[in-house]
C-alpha cells in the first residue's frame, strides 16, 4: 500500500511513518522544510525508509500544495496542524491552517482517484470543550462535540482550531463522498523520535525540570505509539468509522507529579498547585470504541516512565 502522512516530521506523525514503514507500505510524507535536518534526519534514518519514504514539501496554508504527495495513495493521514500556544494572533497562527489546511488537503484527496480512506488526526480537543459538567461520574464519549463559541469566550483557541477543523472535514467528507475516520487522542506522551520538543512532552517535562508549581488542570493521556497504531488500525479496517477517542486515563496534574515521584525519588516536583481554586475534577472517557478497533493501551506510568527516559536521552533534563 501506498499511504501519505502529512506533516511527516511531527511527534505524532514520526511514530506513525515508523509504523507504516514496519507494515511494509511505501510512505509519501509531507514536510514544510525537506532541507532542514532536524525536521528530516530521524525519518531518514528509520528501517525501510531508503526505499519506500519519499519527502515531499507542503505547506497547508498554501492551496494545492499536498496534490503530488496525495496523488496515488491509497490511504491519507492527515496529522499536519500547529499545536502550541499563540503569540499574538490565533487565527493566522493556528486556526487558519487547521481549518483552511485541513480543507486543503481534503481538496487533494477529492482529486485523487485512488484514496480510498483518509484519517484524520483530531482530538479530544475537538469533544470535550462545552458547557457540559465534567465530573468522575461521567463518561465523556464520540457523541460529544466541543462549542466554538464556548471556545471563544474561553480564548480556547488550540481547541477552537481543532474543533472548527473537525466540523469543516465532516461537512466536506459527507457532500464529496470520502471515507473518513477521525481520531481523537488526548495529551499524547510517550518517546520522541524527532529531536525537538514538541507541545505535549514539553508538558511533562516543566514537570521533570525543576518547576514551582503544577498546573491546575486535568487531562487525558495517551501513549504515542498507541496513538500512531489506532490511525494504522483505522486505515486498515473497512468496518472503522466515525470518530474514535484515545484516552488511557484521566489524571490531575497532582496525580502526575505523585507516579513521576514514585518513579524517579531523587527528582525534585513540585508539591503545590499553581492556583488555590479546587483541584479541576477528573471524569472518564469512554474507550468501547478505540477498544472494538483492536487497540490496547499502555498503561500511564509506563508512558510517563518512557517519556522521562527519552526527553533524557535527548539531553532535555536540566
Ligand atoms: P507536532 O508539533 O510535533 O507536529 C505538528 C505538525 O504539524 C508538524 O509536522 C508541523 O510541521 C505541522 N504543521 C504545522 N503548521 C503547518 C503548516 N502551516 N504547514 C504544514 N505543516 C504544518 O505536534 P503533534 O505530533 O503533537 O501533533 C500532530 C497532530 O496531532 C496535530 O493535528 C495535533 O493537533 C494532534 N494532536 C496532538 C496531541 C498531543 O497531545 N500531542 C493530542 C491530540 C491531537 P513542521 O514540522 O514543519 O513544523
Amino acid at each position: 500500500k501506498t499511504v501519505c502522512v502529512t506533516g511527516g516530521s511531527g511527534f505524532i506523525a514520526s511514530w506513525l511513518v515508523k509504523l507504516l514503514l514496519q507494515r511494509g507500505c511505501t510512505v509519501k510524507a509531507s514536510v514544510r522544510d525537506p532541507n532542514d535536518p532536524k525536521k528530516v534526519e530521524h525519518l531518514l534514518a528509520l528501517d525501510g525508509a531508503k526505499d519506500r519514504l519519499h519527502l515531499f514539501k507542503a505547506n497547508l496554508l498554501e492551496e494545492g500544495s499536498f496534490d503530488e504527495a496525495i496523488d496515488g495513495c491509497d490511504g491519507v493521514f492527515h496529522t499536519a496542524s500547529p499545536f502550541h500556544n499563540p503569540t499574538s494572533d490565533p487565527e493566522a497562527e493556528l486556526i487558519d491552517p487547521a481549518l483552511k489546511g485541513t480543507l486543503n488537503v481534503l481538496r487533494s484527496c477529492a482529486k485523487a482517484p485512488s484514496v480510498k480512506r483518509v484519517v484524520l488526526t483530531s482530538s479530544v480537543a475537538a469533544v470535550i470543550c462545552n458547557d457540559r459538567p465534567r465530573t468522575p461520574d461521567v463518561i465523556v464519549d464520540e457523541t460529544w462535540w466541543s462549542l466554538p463559541d464556548f471556545c471563544r469566550e474561553n480564548k480556547m483557541w488550540y481547541v477552537l482550531s481543532k474543533t472548527l477543523a473537525e466540523e469543516a472535514a465532516w461537512k466536506f467528507v459527507q457532500e464529496k463522498g470520502i471515507d473518513m475516520v477521525v481520531i481523537n487522542p488526548a495529551m499524547v506522551i510517550g518517546p520522541l523520535l524527532q529531536p525537538t520538543l514538541n507541545t505535549s512532552a514539553a508538558a511533562i517535562l516543566n514537570l521533570v525540570n525543576g518547576a514551582e508549581t503544577f498546573p491546575n488542570l486535568t487531562f487525558g493521556w495517551v501513549d504515542v505509539r498507541d496513538v500512531a497504531t489506532a490511525h494504522i488500525l483505522a486505515f486498515e479496517n473497512p468496518e472503522a468509522n466515525g470518530r474514535y477517542c484515545l484516552v488511557e486515563s484521566v489524571a490531575h496534574q497532582s496525580k502526575i507529579v505523585k507516579i513521576l515521584g514514585d518513579l524517579y525519588p531523587s527528582i525534585k516536583f513540585p508539591e503545590k498547585c499553581a492556583n488555590d481554586n479546587p483541584l479541576a475534577p477528573e471524569y472518564q472517557v469512554s474507550k468501547e470504541r478505540a477498544k472494538s478497533l483492536g487497540l490496547e493501551f499502555t498503561p500511564l506510568k509506563q508512558s510517563l516512565k518512557d517519556t522521562v527516559e527519552s526527553l533524557k536521552e535527548k539531553n532535555f533534563l536540566t
